[in-house]
């Protein structure tokens, strides 16, 4: 019989990575993600799967992001009694994930917010369905194959954030490989992705599938919080607590070295999810780059403070002048940044730098495309800030870094563009066509394909 994979989130969207293969009566997902944006997209979190959770054998996951881990325990609260499969370093990311995504769904349903608001994530679990999704979790070394669900594994490095992979599964005699996220070439803190080499089937996202990024991302940032200090006001930073956190630092850090304007510059982390990722970063040196200049913990970072507790967090309130705040999430959809947002959207001086992809639907979405006017807190805030968009640090391989990924194949696979909007989905799709002269499509959500 022949086996099959259909898509059941992150196709035609960016978010909801969650893809069944049916390999005659045995099944397993590759990744478990929540869907994230507006509330119409959110509204799919809550939608019943297609199958029972209990009649799946495995789950593999390719990485500890949110889009790609934050359904599984709701899988597990709704009867999954199988292994979930990751590396070791996403084990300890997805920990953190899947607790920051529980306490926010307590949090709202303590507040009675969890039908509502845009952007937010209606109370699918709680952090005892953490515990229980953890305690099923069985780590695998890159490189290292393993057999589940009458299938052959293999994680590869995929760059992307600490310990991402992606995913090579041999189902019946077909190879297919699942991208996860992929990273980018030349980053300061992770290896490049491994080559790709053999597959018959070819799963790749495509966030960034009709982009390019900054070409030089350092200068371009140097010359972005030049004019930021200018302005003589605080510069927040919403950033993903998992990674962005950590490269924004190593560059700031880079920074107050090479140029004396930044030497003495204030640099705050305000999210204790943050902090806790940067110490996964020690427990896992194999998994990144050594970190240059200076102490390690801070990511070679001067002046920096983290601010852990509430009143940690309320200093920050009462800066003067020039100091960077890094504070998640980073699309600005919950999190500590919506307190900053609050107290300086509307002051002149201030710089606002979205340092990350902005899902359609989130605050940050719309402040970087230019809404005059926002309401954070149920209060009415017009911009005054000097809204920056930067993507120069994106821990996604743009256009062309993927095509050079995809290069790297040696055996013609089908191809098949999920986790991106539909248009760059389908711009990847042609470039991947005419360059390296695949079959490409753009998956669709519910679509099912033999393999
Ligand atoms: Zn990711």
């Amino acid at each position: 019989m022949v086996a099959k994979l259909t898509f059941l989130g992150a196709a035609g969207t960016v978010t909801g990575s969650k893809h069944l293969v049916e390999n005659g009566d045995q099944r397993f997902l590759l990744d478990c993600g929540l869907f994230q944006g507006d509330r119409d997209v959110e509204e799919r979190n809550a939608l019943p799967l297609s199958f029972a959770p209990a009649t799946l054998a495995a789950v593999i996951v390719s990485h500890g992001h949110l889009d790609h881990v934050g359904y599984l325990p709701k899988l597990v609260r709704d009867g999954y009694r199988g292994r979930i499969y990751c590396t070791p370093a996403t084990a300890g990311v997805m920990q953190i994930v899947l607790e920051d995504a529980a306490n926010l769904q307590e949090h709202l349903r303590a507040r009675g917010f969890h039908h509502e608001a845009a952007g937010r994530t209606t109370m699918l679990y709680d952090r005892r369905d953490v515990a229980a999704t953890m305690e099923r979790v069985e780590t695998i070394p890159l490189e290292s194959p393993w057999k589940a669900a009458g299938a052959t594994f293999r994680f590869h490095d995929a760059g992307h954030i600490l310990g991402a992979a992606f995913v090579e599964a041999l189902v019946g005699g077909t190879r297919l490989v699942f991208s996860g996220d992929l990273g980018r070439y030349g980053n300061t803190l992770l290896s490049d992705p491994e080559p790709l080499g053999e597959a018959d089937v070819l799963v790749c996202e495509s966030t960034y599938g009709d982009r390019l990024h900054e070409p030089d991302a350092e200068g371009a940032f140097e010359r972005l919080l030049t004019a930021a200090l200018a302005r003589g006001g605080p510069i927040v930073l919403p950033a993903f607590a998992v990674e962005r956190t950590q490269s924004l630092l190593v560059s700031i850090g880079m920074l107050q070295r090479k140029n004396s304007a930044f030497a003495a510059l204030p640099v705050h982390v305000d999210s204790p999810m943050a902090i806790r990722v940067n110490e996964l970063f020690g427990r896992f040196p194999e998994a990144h780059k050594a970190i240059a200049g200076g102490s390690p913990e801070h990511f070679g970072c001067r002046n920096l403070r983290l601010h852990v507790t509430s009143a940690e967090s309320k200093e920050l309130n009462h800066i003067v002048g020039p100091a960077i705040v890094i504070a998640s999430s980073g699309m600005a959809n919950g999190g500590r940044v919506l307190y900053h947002l609050h107290r300086r959207l509307s002051d002149p001086t201030a710089t606002i730098v979205f340092a990350g992809y902005q899902v359609e639907g989130t605050l940050g979405r719309s402040i970087v495309d230019g809404a005059r006017q926002v309401r954070i807190f149920g209060d009415r805030l017009a911009v005054h800030a000097h809204i920056e968009y930067f993507d120069g640090f994106s821990a996604h391989a743009d256009q062309s870094e993927l095509l050079r990924w995809l290069g790297t194949q040696t055996t013609k696979p089908r191809f098949y563009a999920v986790h991106g909007e539909p248009r760059a989905a389908a711009a990847l799709c042609e470039a991947v066509h005419q360059r390296l002269g695949l079959n490409t499509v753009v998956a669709t959500r519910g679509q099912t394909i033999e393999l």
